[in-house]
């Protein structure tokens, strides 16, 4: 990758820790959670979303342009679209699996170190106090499976995610402009 194209990817802000969408990284919650029920077949591909962002609008308002809460584009420049686009849903689909694909390798991390640590027990622990290994292997893997799969790699996940849908957002923008 050049140098060029890297600076050209936008980064997501953040604001107390938690993410501020923009217009350069428009990153819709409400449209993440729609795409995953749309994708389990909970809910069908329409509805009122922002022809920028793809961001869901809600119910159209009687004559008034509106301006979209995620990326601040008015209905007056782009007209609401009524399905989400294919492409941009898969960006979505991708982050997500990406986030669970690093909570699990944490967590698999967590689960292995404490298998580590009971075999190391076991081999220093002298005695009958080899039965503290057992009881930390079956205790310890847990915890620390559950503390590095949440915990840890939670804040870690979130921002990866975040900076691999501003990536694939600008590449998806600027396929779109090329497009004839
Ligand atoms: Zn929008």
């Amino acid at each position: 990758m050049s140098s060029r194209a890297a600076s050209a990817i936008p980064r997501p802000t953040y604001r107390d820790g938690d993410f501020v969408p923009s217009r350069d990284v428009p990153f819709s919650t409400d449209l993440d959670e729609l795409i995953a029920e749309i994708r389990a077949g909970n809910a069908p591909n329409i509805g009122r979303f922002c022809g920028y962002c793809c961001a869901p609008l809600g119910a159209e308002p009687e004559d008034a342009a509106q301006t979209c809460g995620v990326c601040g584009e008015s209905t007056e420049q782009t007209p609401a679209v009524d399905k989400i686009d294919r492409d941009l849903a898969q960006i979505y689909h991708a982050k997500r699996k990406r986030e669970g694909l690093y909570v699990h390798l944490a967590a698999w991390s967590g689960i292995i170190l404490a298998t580590g640590l009971t075999i190391l027990m076991i081999l220093l622990l002298p005695g009958w106090t080899k039965v503290f290994a057992i009881a930390f292997l079956v205790l310890g893997g847990y915890f620390m499976g559950v503390f590095f799969g949440n915990v840890l790699i939670q804040g870690f996940a979130y921002r990866a995610g975040l900076n691999m849908f501003a990536k694939r957002w600008a590449a998806w923008q600027s396929q779109a402009l090329d497009a004839p």
